[in-house]
């Protein structure tokens, strides 16, 4: 599997860790958009968000359960949740995860 995030998650390219449990690990981005940006990724392989179904959603609760107790670890007062679905919407590794960035006022506009 030449996957980025697979090899992150099971430890073959190393990363700098905030969380990790079974199900998800949370990771600080490599090239950050703002002073905290992380990474948020299912430990399983799932390519995007429109991959996202009945069988497979189970952990996406759970990320979004994480995702307080990760911006608390950071001490994030407020952030914003970004996702890109596919290559169009900007997408780059094909492995589901979802961006926090936050650690300044991020503005009200998105694009
Ligand atoms: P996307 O554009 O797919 O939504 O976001 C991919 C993100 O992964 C980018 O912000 C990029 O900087 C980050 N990224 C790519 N490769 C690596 C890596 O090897 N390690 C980490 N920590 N982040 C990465
Ligand atoms: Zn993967």
């Amino acid at each position: 599997m030449s996957c980025i995030f697979c090899k992150i998650v099971n430890g073959e390219i190393p990363s700098n860790k905030v969380y990790e449990d079974d199900k998800i690990i949370a990771i600080h981005d490599l090239n950050p958009q703002a002073p905290v940006h992380v990474l948020v990724i299912p430990k399983e392989h799932i390519a995007c968000a429109d991959d996202i179904n009945e069988s497979n959603c189970e952990v996406i609760g759970h990320l979004f359960s994480k995702i307080p107790v990760i911006a608390k670890e950071l001490n994030l007062d407020g952030y914003r949740i970004i996702n890109n679905c596919k290559e169009v919407a900007g997408q780059t590794v094909m492995h589901l995860h979802f961006h926090i960035l936050g650690g300044k006022p991020l503005g009200e506009k998105i694009v």
